[in-house]
């Protein structure tokens, strides 16, 4: 069992800040997802938790000792990166067992570990393969066996499945929370930027946001479950990075608020309910309103929009709808695959699926959901 605690952390190359400020806390057994936009610095977070990189200042601590100056062997975490990393002149035997005859463990035990391991990744039956004759997803699955036999109390994984085609991805994904399932207590870290991958896999997913040190700001813009990031996002950047596809956004203006409504008049005249707690906001203030594409019903309601674009995906068809005095597309999910073209659609933003935004891209508070989760992080939202 491990708990990883980062007190302020920071990282720096040079003069350039990359991590600046992190706090945070993976508990033990949890599977915790680090995800944001490309060089963001998820990967040099990992990197520290791994020892391969040094802290610039602030505190790492697992199992509440202080490991920053720590040596990667000595944290009792193992890495499994992207590249697989295989020595191809071994087999799959040896490749796994070579950290262990490092560590001159006996021969019945080396064998019995290496067994095991085989055995939770189905290779038995490629024990004497040289990494060339397997596939990604084999090779990846052996790479996963040399940090399993190693018993860490953390695995540390850099985006993983990245080499991996569509099928294997979710092949090797379903593996990995399986792996997690089996392995009970130890802790899983993962970086990916794949946003199913963050949402399928994570008990708590950690989203950084970039170039943050200029601007005062903590790298890490959210910590929660999954689902409280999907329905509570505290501001724009999380709103707009979780979902896919990303959440629409519209700009318009307070008209008026109840203890627990906003009415919004959309540039170019429609206006919108958002249900939201206790919002504090005033006449005339501009907003910005948030709709996933799943929420925007069409057929119906007072807003109107021309088809500018479809895409058709089997399950279902995406429409893209011009509105009035907007200037991006409104997206929106689930219409009729007979919708042509050019034409005008009612549509509706339903008030407990709308999300508004101050203009500091603060989200209002919004009240909870059916299927918000009941444990865990509870949500951290700024209210205005
Ligand atoms: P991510 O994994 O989110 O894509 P990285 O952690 O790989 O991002 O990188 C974060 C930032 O740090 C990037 O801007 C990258 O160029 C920079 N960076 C990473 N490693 C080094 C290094 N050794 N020296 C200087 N800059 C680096």
């Amino acid at each position: 069992m491990s708990r990883i605690e980062l007190r302020n952390v920071h990282k720096r190359y040079g003069n350039v800040a990359v991590l600046h400020d992190i706090n945070l806390t993976i508990e033990p057994g949890e599977f915790c997802v680090f995800i944001g936009p490309s060089g963001c610095g998820k990967s040099t977070l990992l990197r520290l938790i791994a020892g391969l990189e040094e802290i610039s200042s602030g505190e790492l601590h697992i199992d509440g000792r202080m490991v920053n100056d720590l040596p990667p062997a000595q944290r009792n975490v193992a890495m499994v990166f992207q590249s697989y990393a295989l020595y191809p002149h071994m087999s799959v035997y040896e490749n796994m067992a070579f950290g262990l005859r490092h560590q001159k463990l006996a021969s019945g035990e080396i064998d019995s570990r290496v067994q095991a391991a085989a055995k939770s990744l189905h290779l038995e039956g490629l024990l004497e393969r040289k990494p060339k004759a397997l596939s990604g997803g084999q090779r990846q699955r052996v790479a996963i066996g040399r940090a399993i036999v190693r018993n860490p109390k953390v695995f540390l994984f850099d985006e993983p499945l990245s080499n991996l085609d569509a099928a294997l991805r979710i092949q090797t994904r379903v593996e990995i929370a399986r792996l997690h399932r089996d392995l009970g207590s130890v802790s899983m870290v993962y970086v990916t930027h794949d946003q199913v991958e963050a949402m399928t896999l994570a008990d708590k997913i950690v989203l950084l946001r970039p170039d943050t040190a200029a601007k005062g700001l903590p790298s890490v813009a959210q910590v929660g479950h999954p689902l409280e990031l999907y329905h509570h996002p505290r501001n724009l950047f999380v709103a707009g990075f979780i979902g896919s596809p990303s959440m629409n956004f519209l700009q318009g203006q307070v008209l008026s608020c109840t203890s627990n409504r906003v009415r919004v008049r959309l540039a170019g005249g429609q206006e919108v309910l958002a249900d939201a707690v206790a919002p504090q906001l005033h006449a005339d203030e501009p907003v910005t309103v948030g709709v996933r594409p799943e929420h925007v019903q069409l057929g119906q309601g007072a807003g109107r929009g021309v088809v500018s674009h479809l895409e058709h995906l089997g399950e279902t068809t995406q429409v893209y709808l011009q509105v009035p005095g907007q200037q991006a597309l409104l997206l929106a999910k689930g219409g009729s695959p007979s919708l042509k073209l050019g034409d005008t659609v009612p549509f509706e933003l339903p008030a407990q699926h709308v999300h508004v935004f101050r203009a500091d891209g603060d989200a209002l508070r919004r009240p909870a959901q059916p299927h918000d989760v009941q444990h865990g992080t509870p949500a951290r939202i700024a209210c205005a």
